[in-house]
């Protein structure tokens, strides 16, 4: 259940719409025959509209009784989707709508079970199930290709968002609550927990997220948008359970509500359906708060503080934005010229801001709220930079203006509208597998404000209204005047780092809880320790989970789908083939082994790739080659890539991979831009380096902020699998570590050095191989340019270089801890397990799900109060982790982790959990993959379909006996020492003080 705060980097490529494509040749036909005026169940159509280069029909309908709102996306698509949304526009900061959003899901009528939204994770084979809190509405979207699993899930969804039962101990669990530290000891200390309570502390310790939404507050005062959906610490613990009961009965009523519906199910189950549960509610007129801001009469400035983050360099830790009101989305085609003037300005290397506020040095990146916003219903477009110092802020809010007079003065250059354009005609053609999701996710939020749907999906029409535009008048121009030059609902907001910004959160923590707690009667503080003892009973207790739908094993299909692919050599590098439709797309795909690189230019390989696509050549700076890409390619990328022996844990390979896809009309040129990266890169361009630099040590600390959980598992595993150690130094600690030590050096010949001297090792002719995925039609083109490409590589083994000989790797068990400055912990405990064929790896992996839905999930998110936490294997490393993700109590966790091989060991499973296990393991393994995913897995781990076949075998005949003995597997994992834990955040003095612990700083 995500609180939904979109991140808009602008350094990405990516489709200007936000849409992606995936077309076919028929589309459901039966709803061709249904026109507007037709009643069906109780619904009217309103619109039909046909969307041809989507490969759509979007129908539009409404329920006559209540008034609720219904878009059907025909498509012949099997990834369906269902969604149901309700307008919830905040009337406080005190998180109404996203503790709704949670303790809807905790039981209801026609399921009086504990949260059945997490028990039908398990019961389905759902590809994608989850909520969001967005600004001013909340969605409840999941997508399946199964039928059954569809009605069962739509049943289950339907009824927790209509009929929910929202008791008081569910909205204390889910929301905020009084409780004593040790729940079970009246002498320790009341503290306030509460699900959505620790997420939204973990929240605000981020720099990115208290920024963004700090700015929002401050552009739309005296609206909606000036509260914070997803609630403010501070805010929550006013929320009584009473006001959710109230805003649920005012706000989750089908007048209220919109459904979506997509793919090639039939729409009258749909509205059969849909009707039946909704058709008893009377119309109401639904409140849709205040929405509109009234202007600013002058620009406005607001300097507030925020957390500094310890890493990296004080002095350039401020962010700094200018924001500007711009339209009303409800125009559809401003909001179009809009995004797409955003692109052009803020998008990539060649972009006028990047030049001017990056390359330049006066930012590490954008800053998070950096783009155009079209999640208000009047929008802003913000301009603005992070890792800056303070007194840099005059010449950032200069170069910004100047940059716009200039825009003003000169418009884009046409090559760089040009691309714009080529990137949405690719967009359009390039086949996702969550097509109908990121339909929703791109409607929804006009959809909520009145616009019509159907006219933010009509791309073509509005980029031909936009395109004679451009020709009749200084179209760009005009809207630089418009809502750049004259605006005065102008905002200029600066974030500064504060050393005492955390203490001081703390210090309004402890005032609230003492404010709450010192006038508690005796009867009150009686009533919240039986109430703590009440939910821990209530989540300890055994249920009847039979009311619940579900799948079956036997609904699995026994055999997977295999994909046919060809391997031929080609000027003696090895080559892939998967010939197929693909809307006229090549996708190229090569790896580049590494044998030969000493193992102290490791550390250095994320930056070379990264240097690749980023410095530019001697002959082209970044921005010519950036532009080029843009105009002939969906994207070129390049990353470190490790990958385990399937049959053996201590073999691995490792390399590079480079990846980039075309239309097919630009074969060549896909071939020629990538040529001239790989090969003349200018690694002497020291100021792009500079700024790769500093955006990296920046980007690497959120990252680490948001996934904390993720890193932890790769550094307690890099102990135990010699892939895992590299996959560390690549992606991990090691590397965010390193990074922020670079950003702080002055002088970069030494990694200019070190780049130079990798190339060297890297991209030799022997150590190609190459996948292609394309029609039939474009294999001859790409063997035509693959003869030229192969060839222009160098034949290290003339030069003299060798393989070095690397030492055996060593298991070592560590307890490791991460001292960060966050309010909550991230923990792993990892355990060496099976290659990827071995028949335990099956069974461990079984026994992680059950691990996780049984026991882990109760005694980590409900009982410790972190907001996620589980068990997962990873079959093709051979890992077996346990993790807990933004954890107030991780030592506690620590023993959970123990505690769970002891569960396992007594307790009995039945038939509908191991059954419930499998499925949720088969929604991964079955879910849809795109037409560039094709292929893949042989590619890079060379685990071929008839392993595949025998794994999947492997799961399905897993038995209760297989789970035990899965246990005794990792009971002696932890006897050998071959298991290893991680910790990353606040330092508690039970770890700073015990020397059990490698403390890393
Ligand atoms: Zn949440």
């Amino acid at each position: 259940m995500n609180f939904l705060f979109i991140r808009r980097y602008a350094l990405k490529i990516r489709p200007i719409t936000n849409q992606r494509y995936y077309p076919r040749q028929i589309i459901n036909k039966r709803n061709y025959s249904i026109i507007s005026g037709d009643r069906i169940h109780g619904f009217l159509v309103e619109q039909t509209r046909h969307i041809p280069e989507l490969e759509l029909t979007a129908i539009q309908l409404r329920h006559e009784a209540t008034g609720a709102e219904h878009l059907h996306i025909a498509r012949d698509d099997d990834n369906n989707v269902f969604g149901v949304g309700f307008s919830t526009p905040p009337m406080s900061s005190s998180g109404t709508p996203h503790i709704l959003e949670h303790t809807t899901l905790c039981g209801s009528k026609k399921f009086p079970v504990r949260d059945p939204f997490f028990k039908m994770l398990n019961r389905s084979l759902a590809n994608f199930m989850n909520a969001f809190t967005a600004n001013d509405y909340t969605i409840y979207p999941f997508s399946t290709t199964h039928l059954l699993d569809y009605e069962n899930l739509r049943d289950v969804y339907m009824d927790a968002t209509f009929h929910p039962y929202l008791r008081e101990l569910d909205f204390k669990q889910e929301g905020w609550r009084l409780e004593h530290q040790i729940p079970h000891d009246r002498t320790t200390p009341l503290q306030f927990k509460g699900v959505v309570y620790n997420e939204m502390k973990g929240q605000m310790s981020d720099a990115g997220y208290l920024y963004y939404s700090r700015v929002q507050q401050y552009m739309y005062p005296g609206t909606a948008y000036g509260y914070n959906s997803g609630g403010e610490p501070r805010n929550i613990t006013d929320l009584t359970h009473q006001e959710l009961l109230d805003f649920h009965k005012s706000h989750y009523h089908p007048s209220n509500a919109k459904f979506y519906t997509y793919g090639n199910f039939p729409l009258e189950n749909h509205l059969m359906t849909i009707n039946n549960k909704i058709k008893d509610f009377t119309k109401l007129i639904p409140d849709q708060g205040i929405k509109i801001v009234k202007p600013f009469d002058k620009p406005q400035r607001i300097i507030f503080q925020g957390p500094i983050d310890p890493m990296n360099n004080s002095e350039k830790q401020t962010k700094m934005s200018i924001s500007f009101l711009t339209n009303d989305i409800t125009d559809v085609v401003e909001t179009f010229a809009l995004r797409l003037f955003a692109y052009l300005l803020l998008d990539g290397h060649a972009s006028p801001m990047y030049k001017a506020l990056i390359d330049t040095n006066i930012g590490s990146d954008f800053s998070e709220n950096t783009g155009y916003d079209s999640s208000t219903r009047i929008s802003s477009l913000s301009i603005g930079l992070q890792g800056m110092k303070s007194q840099d802020i005059p010449l950032a809010e200069q170069t910004i203006r100047k940059v716009l007079e200039d825009i003003h003065r000169n418009g884009f250059d046409s090559k760089r509208i040009e691309a714009a354009l080529h990137q949405t005609e690719l967009g359009k053609k390039h086949k996702t597998s969550g097509f109908g999701l990121s339909l929703m996710h791109s409607i929804s939020s006009g959809w909520f404000n009145n616009c019509n749907p159907a006219d933010i999906l009509e791309i073509n029409k509005n980029i031909e209204i936009i395109k004679e535009r451009i020709k009749s008048e200084p179209f760009f121009q005009n809207l630089v005047e418009k809502y750049f030059l004259t605006n005065l609902h102008t905002l200029t907001c600066i974030m500064e780092p504060d050393p005492r910004y955390t203490d001081e959160l703390s210090r309004e923590e402890e005032n609230r809880l003492s404010s709450k707690t010192s006038s508690l009667s005796e009867s009150e503080k009686n009533k919240i320790y039986e109430q703590s003892i009440e939910l821990i009973q209530k989540q300890e207790a055994e249920e009847d989970l039979s009311v619940l739908p579900s799948l079956r094993v036997s609904d699995i299909s026994r055999e997977m789908k295999r994909i046919p692919l060809e391997h031929h050599n080609f000027e003696n590098c090895p080559v892939q083939w998967r010939t197929t439709a693909t809307n006229g797309i090549t996708y190229f795909r090569m790896i580049s082994k590494i044998d030969e690189l000493p193992d102290e230019l490791k550390i250095y390989l994320p930056l070379f790739t990264q240097a690749l696509t980023s410095l530019g050549t001697k002959a082209k700076t970044m921005a010519e080659i950036d532009d080029d890409i843009r105009l002939y390619t969906g994207g070129i990328s390049a990353s470190p890539f490790v990958s385990t022996n399937h049959s053996d844990l201590d073999q691995y390979e490792e390399g590079i991979v480079i990846s980039s896809h075309c239309l097919d009309r630009n074969i060549n040129q896909m071939y020629d831009i990538m040529q001239q990266l790989l090969r003349e890169t200018n690694f002497d361009n020291v100021e792009k380096l500079r700024t790769m630099i500093y955006g990296n040590a920046t980007n690497m600390m959120n990252s680490v902020v948001e996934s904390g959980h993720a890193y932890a598992k790769t550094f307690a595993a890099s102990r135990i699998a010699p892939a895992m150690a590299n996959s560390e130094v690549y992606g991990g600690m090691t590397q965010v570590y390193f990074m922020n030590k670079l950003a702080g050096a002055e002088d970069f010949q030494i990694v200019i050095n070190k780049l130079k001297e990798i190339s060297l090792y890297l991209l030799s002719n022997s150590s190609l191989r190459v996948a292609i995925t394309c029609g039939a039609e474009a294999v001859n083109q790409n063997e035509v340019m693959l003869k030229k490409f192969l060839p222009s590589f160098p034949d290290v083994t003339k030069s003299g270089i060798h393989a070095v000989e690397r030492p055996k790797f060593q298991i070592s068990h560590e307890k490791a801890f991460f001292p960060l400055p966050f309010a909550v912990n991230f923990s792993a405990k990892c355990f060496r397990g099976t290659p990827y064929t071995h028949p335990d790896g099956s069974k461990l992996q079984v026994l992680s799900s059950l691990m996780k839905t049984h026991y882990l999930h109760r005694e980590i998110r409900e009982k410790n109060g972190a907001y996620g936490g589980g068990a997962v294997y990873s079959p093709t490393s051979g890992i077996f982790s346990f993790f807990s993700y933004r954890d107030p109590k991780t030592l506690e966790t620590l023993e959970t982790y123990k505690q769970a091989i002891d569960w396992v060991t007594n307790r009995k499973f039945s038939q509908q959990e191991m059954d419930e296990a499998k499925l949720s393991i088969f929604q991964g393994i079955d879910a849809p993959i795109s037409v560039a995913q094709e292929g893949l897995v042989y590619f890079e781990g060379r685990i071929n379909d008839d392993m595949r076949q025998l794994r999947r075998e492997q799961l399905l005949s897993v038995t209760e006996d297989d789970i035990k003995e899965a246990a005794k597997i990792l009971e002696q994992q932890e006897r050998l020492n071959w298991s290893s834990v991680t910790i990353i955040g606040e330092g508690k003095p039970e770890i700073l003080e015990d020397n059990k612990w490698k403390v890393y700083q």
